[in-house]
């Protein structure tokens, strides 16, 4: 099936080390993806291959990312105008339609071109003719930085075109350039950022046939390759069989410690401990974990006595607030940069002396207008001018009232004493609080329900953030009809004013405890 145009087999063939080439092929046809997920895991690419039904199907939140990506890919496309894509579905009909494109001096680029050899099929992202009349690669990424695993993607496409005879110059990467801000259009050509690594992608021949080698030789096995489970099953991708490889841990597992470093689990296991009921008394562990170890082999929380200090510190009213963003690889709005957030929902719980009962005020944007205006200004509103503001990792919420003063600068006067006013509850409980229940979190999910038990998020239909951005993205986004709209809406609303309530209701049962 290989091919060549131009000048070239020769002339690229001539720069292989010798031999590199030789007793590489299989029966079997691998594509990109595959060969890539094998730089992971050799026992990733054997399941891929001969048993996919074990692999996880992508949820929504995968979907959300597959569908970023490939918006992001469209838009790399407008940086070459004229180019055509090679739409066939079909391998043979896409590798004949992409030989023709090549043979076509008037087509500028080429996107998802389809090449093949010595068993490795590959679509290349885009294609383009240099005014030499040589070829670029380009293979786009949504990330804001090149990543090492990059490389490996580039490298075994440059291998399988310049190998079919195409007169490759160069081999890049596209990525999302991070410093880009939008204006009145998104300009794809400043978008992006593109990196040459034609000489870096060009020294690692050598190990894409070494691991083609390894990846071909995987393939005739009788079974998968005995790999345990590690640190490759998340890094750098979480692995579609991540769960038949690592089976659940039991909440006693030492991994269920907060914060437990590798090195104190590698200490622990290679002394024949996992349980944290088998911990030893004495074993060396930091205050940390002595007192998580301790409530889990007592089966009783720890309240930390200098806990009564530091809620005291509050000041009435009490604000509860929380936010909700989605952050777009693409950016939608004047003044934003690619992955900035946008804040599209809050909720406020009130409570204004110690016995009142809590106000509730909420803001929730229900269409694709930019909402950063009526959520800051109503969320100024709501905030008064004076009383602690509590929140649960103030990092997020200061960063979201941040980004705000800089786009609305007749905000930021407000907006800074907003900040000023910040009161942050996961240190407080992250370094006075442990709970069993807890499981080595520190998140309000695992928090809350362990302290105040009605208050679970099981049975929501919008349970954690990245849940809510999905929501509100297809919300807004004019695909579901009003009776589901209508849930959506109400289930935003439920989530968001569930973590201000369960910060109300945590607090007050912090206080509660006699001391
Ligand atoms: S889960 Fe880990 S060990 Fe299992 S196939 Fe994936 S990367 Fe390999």
């Amino acid at each position: 099936m290989a091919f060549w145009l131009c000048r070239t087999r020769e002339s690229t063939l001539a720069n292989l080390e010798e031999g590199e080439d030789k007793g590489i092929a299989s029966h079997m046809l691998i594509s990109k993806s595959k060969y890539i997920a094998g730089t992971q895991c050799l026992k990733r690419f054997y399941l891929l291959v001969h048993e996919p039904e074990l692999a996880a199907q992508p949820d929504e939140s995968d979907q959300a990312i597959i569908g970023q990506g490939q918006e992001v890919g469209l838009l790399a496309r407008q940086m070459f105008p004229g180019g055509v894509v090679v739409d066939c579905k079909d391998r043979d009909e896409a590798i004949r339609a992409t030989r023709e494109l090549l043979a076509n001096p008037e087509v500028p680029a080429i996107f998802e071109g389809a090449f093949e050899y010595q068993s490795v099929f590959v679509r290349v992202d885009i294609l383009h003719r240099r005014h030499d009349k040589r070829w670029r690669l380009i293979e786009v990424k949504s990330t804001t930085e090149p990543k090492d695993h990059h490389l490996d993607d580039v490298a075994i496409q440059h291998r399988v075109v310049s190998r079919s005879g195409v007169d490759l110059a160069a081999s890049c990467l596209a990525h999302v350039n991070r410093e880009y801000v939008h204006g009145e259009q998104i300009d794809a050509r400043r978008f992006f950022k593109i990196r040459n690594l034609t000489n870096r992608v060009k020294r690692a021949q050598r190990e894409v046939a070494v691991q083609l080698r390894s990846e071909f030789r995987v393939l005739e096995m009788p079974e998968a390759p005995s790999i345990p489970a590690g640190r490759q099953c998340t890094d750098p991708v979480t692995c579609e069989f991540f769960d038949h490889c690592n089976p659940p841990i039991p909440d006693d597992h030492i991994l269920r410690l907060p914060r437990i470093h590798a090195n104190t689990v590698a200490r622990l296991v290679a002394d024949g401990v996992e349980s944290i009921h088998d911990i030893p008394k004495n074993y060396p562990l930091t205050g940390r974990l002595r007192r998580a170890c301790n409530c889990v082999q007592t089966g009783q929380p720890w309240f930390d006595a200098d806990l009564k200090r530091e809620l005291g510190k509050l000041k009435y009213p009490l604000y509860f607030a929380d936010f909700e963003t989605v952050y777009p690889a693409i950016p939608r709005f004047t003044g934003m940069r690619p992955y900035d957030h946008i804040p599209f929902q809050w909720s406020v719980h009130v409570l204004r002396q110690p016995s009142a009962e809590p106000e509730h005020f909420e803001f929730l944007a229900t269409d694709a207008n930019d909402p950063r205006y009526d959520f800051v200004s109503a969320l100024c509103d709501a905030l008064g001018d004076c009383g602690s503001i509590v929140v649960y990792n103030q990092q997020f919420e200061s960063q979201r009232l941040s980004d705000l003063a800089s786009w609305l600068p007749e905000f930021s006067g407000r907006i800074n004493k907003l900040q000023r006013r910040l009161w942050d509850l996961l240190p407080i409980i992250r370094d006075h609080v442990y709970h069993p229940r807890f499981a080595g979190s520190y998140s309000l999910k695992s928090v809350l329900p362990a302290l105040v038990p009605d208050m679970t998020y099981d049975g929501m239909e919008v349970a954690d953030g990245q849940a809510a951005g999905i929501a509100w993205e297809s919300l807004i986004g004019g695909d579901c009809r009003e009776a589901e709209c209508q849930r959506k809406r109400k289930a935003l609303l439920d989530y968001c004013g569930q973590d201000t309530l369960g910060m109300v209701r945590l607090l007050e049962h912090l206080r509660s405890l006699p001391f």
